[in-house]
């Protein structure tokens, strides 16, 4: 079994639970990104099995773009909103 354990001492049981804990650590409530624009999950008026868009404009399958909300919110020190350092360990 694969370990995923974060630099703040987070144990996720996935990768997609890291993903999450990531994401919660870094962005943030207004999801305003370092680059001045909101990126989040655009309202999406198909089923909930098409690829998502993001309010940039950005469009992928939901794993790439939990990679792209992360890639976008994680500062270059990865210290997260809770001043503790985030990265897989
Ligand atoms: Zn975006
Ligand atoms: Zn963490």
């Amino acid at each position: 079994m694969t370990q995923h354990s974060c630099a703040c001492g987070y144990q996720a049981d996935s990768t997609e639970d890291l993903i999450d804990h990531l994401g919660e650590m870094f962005i943030p409530p207004d999801d305003i990104a370092p680059d001045g624009q909101a990126h989040s999950e655009a309202a999406r008026a198909e089923a909930a099995t098409g690829p998502l868009t993001c309010r940039c404009g950005y469009t992928a399958d939901i794993a790439d773009f939990d990679r792209h909300l992360l890639n976008i919110f994680t500062p270059g020190d990865e210290v997260g909103l809770d001043g503790a350092r985030h990265a897989p360990a």
